[in-house]
């Protein structure tokens, strides 16, 4: 069979069903406003929540280190090899004492990072509880185990606890698996609740900050911040640098005995070229930004509000999330490209998200807000969703 017979009716499906999937291309650099796809647009779907993508203090300090001659930009072999160089672990350290964790262990993306922890830790025999709308990643990085796989309706701590009791009896070791904010949806997981319930039932709880590190509590160390919960010995924190860091790359966070299995026994880990140092370095400086640019994240605080008060006003389907992802269920997938378009028409750009990254009937508009927003730019986004609600009703 030609790749082509197998795979082109199922394009054509995805097609005829408004699952089509396109890559816009961005040809300006990452900002409030941008060029994407030949468009002036205000961009309300990158998950550059600070604002560090393109940040002066970050590119000077890249040009800074070029011109030097200190630093390559490849890393040029795998971390065990020969790819582990100063910026990277200079960084490690970093994040370490900033979380007040033991170690930390850079991966090349948070995709890796979620493959490597449960592939490295979770054995047969074992049991993954994980949350029904935990991201791809987490699910993906599941099947890589050895370990069973459930999942617990989404933030249902009962339904959770039950799972665990039974866990208890069958298996030799059971994590809990969560996003920390969920990607799709914006709303936080009860960490306080989940950490115990791991406590009480002896499970290892991995939670996954991709969205909420940076952003969450006063000094941007996520939702273990937010809810003023300590990382104990059985808990693994996995934070993204793609998103509120504007670089790229992920870390996991944890105990020293926890780190060391990962670079031991995680093939995600050992069997790749470490991210470029320049990126390391990259990450550095943003981390700096992170640590004391308190005003960043207040103006993000601030976007979020006013954005949430007036989509309310207006009478927008808002999904219960006080984060910086507020998605607008529409249900239907159509309908959903069909809004994207038209704000696109107006200089907004808002990605229409459906099925399967959502579950059925789910179809939803996902604006991300940024503190590089301003008032005016998410008051004219407003008005443009007031007149789309009008005129479809
Ligand atoms: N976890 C979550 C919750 C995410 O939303 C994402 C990316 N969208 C990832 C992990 C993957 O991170 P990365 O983009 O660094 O691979």
């Amino acid at each position: 069979m030609s790749i082509e017979s197998r795979f082109l009716p199922l394009l054509q499906n995805r097609e005829e069903q408004h699952l089509y999937r396109r890559r816009p291309l961005a040809t300006s650099p990452q900002q409030a406003a941008m060029q994407i796809n030949g468009w002036e647009v205000i961009n309300f779907s990158s998950n550059d929540y600070l604002g560090l993508a393109n940040h002066p203090q970050i590119k000077q300090a890249l040009i800074t280190a070029l011109q030097s001659d200190a630093i390559s930009y490849g890393a040029g072999a795998a971390h065990l090899v020969t790819g582990h160089h100063l910026h990277h672990h200079l960084l490690e350290d970093e994040l370490a004492d900033w979380l007040g964790v033991e170690r930390t262990l850079l991966f090349s993306t948070g995709y890796m990072a979620n493959l490597a922890v449960q592939q490295a830790l979770m054995q047969a025999g074992d049991t993954i509880l994980a949350d029904k709308l935990n991201h791809a990643s987490l699910i993906d990085g599941a099947q890589l185990s050895q370990a069973e796989f459930k999942r617990y309706p989404h933030l249902d701590m009962k339904a959770l606890e039950r799972r665990l009791q039974n866990s208890l009896k069958n298996a030799s070791q059971t994590l809990i698996v969560s996003d920390g904010v969920f990607s799709m949806d914006g709303d936080i997981a009860p960490l306080n609740e989940l950490q115990q319930l791991a406590r009480q039932y002896d499970a290892w709880l991995m939670i996954d900050d991709a969205h909420g590190i940076g952003c969450l509590g006063d000094q941007g160390r996520g939702c273990f911040e937010y809810f003023g919960c300590e990382l104990d010995s059985n808990t693994i924190l996995i934070g993204t640098l793609g998103k509120a860091f504007g670089c790229s790359g992920a870390f996991v966070a944890g105990s020293e005995i926890l780190i060391e299995t990962l670079i031991q026994f995680a093939r995600p880990y050992v069997y790749t070229t470490a991210m470029p140092q320049l990126n390391a370095l990259a990450i550095r400086e943003s981390l700096k930004l992170i640590k004391t640019d308190q005003a960043s994240r207040e103006t993000l605080q601030r976007n979020i509000k006013q954005f949430k008060q007036s989509a309310i006003k207006i009478g927008l389907n808002l999904m219960p999330s006080d984060t910086a992802i507020q998605p607008i269920l529409l249900h239907d997938s159509a309908k959903a490209l069909q809004w994207s378009e038209q704000l696109k028409q107006q200089g907004f750009w808002v990605t229409a998200i459906r099925p399967p990254t959502v579950p059925t009937n789910q179809a939803r508009l996902r604006i991300t807000l940024s503190a590089s927003h301003t008032e005016k730019q998410i008051s004219a986004l407003l008005n443009a969703l007031q007149t789309l609600l009008n005129t479809s009703e």
